[in-house]
């Protein structure tokens, strides 16, 4: 299907072209990210509605996973430095920290080896604690009765 001079059915005014521009944002597995401005979707000229086709949507997928997936091993590099300092100062070892986040052993290590695409609420959990490793001792009593 072609969107080529298409009328918009959003607005019934503009015409549906390929557009390539910076300044788009998707969700992707819950994270807000930046749509690379290189990549065309299909966008009214009057309203600005965006019409992903089939193709679209997998140039947008394969795009923001590639995205979505360097960006989770950035902030999960720099959370894992912080709290392993914080580990070897307070004599704890990683498969303790991995228990108080609910993980099983090894978990943290295999995250970082593997190549897949943590859940961004763990990306996000790991973002915070990463800024204050402290936040550790914290979880230890957040289930206390
Ligand atoms: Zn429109």
């Amino acid at each position: 299907m072609s969107f080529r001079s298409m009328r918009c059915r959003e607005c019934g005014r503009g015409r549906v072209r390929s557009v390539a521009k910076s300044g788009r944002f998707q969700r992707y597995q819950g994270a807000l990210l930046r749509v690379p401005a290189k990549l065309k979707i299909p966008t009214c000229d009057a309203c600005g509605e965006e019409w992903v086709d089939g193709p679209t949507a997998e140039k947008l997928e394969s795009a923001l996973s590639t995205i979505y997936r360097k960006r989770a091993a950035q902030i999960i590099a720099r959370a894992m430095k912080a709290v392993r300092h914080y580990a070897r100062q307070k004599s704890m070892s990683l498969a303790s920290i991995e228990a108080l986040l609910g993980m099983s052993t090894g978990y943290l290590s295999r995250l970082r080896a593997e190549r897949r695409e943590p859940s961004a609420a763990l990306v996000n959990e790991l973002a915070l604690i990463g800024k204050d490793p402290r936040r550790l001792r914290e979880l230890e009593k957040v289930w206390e009765q």
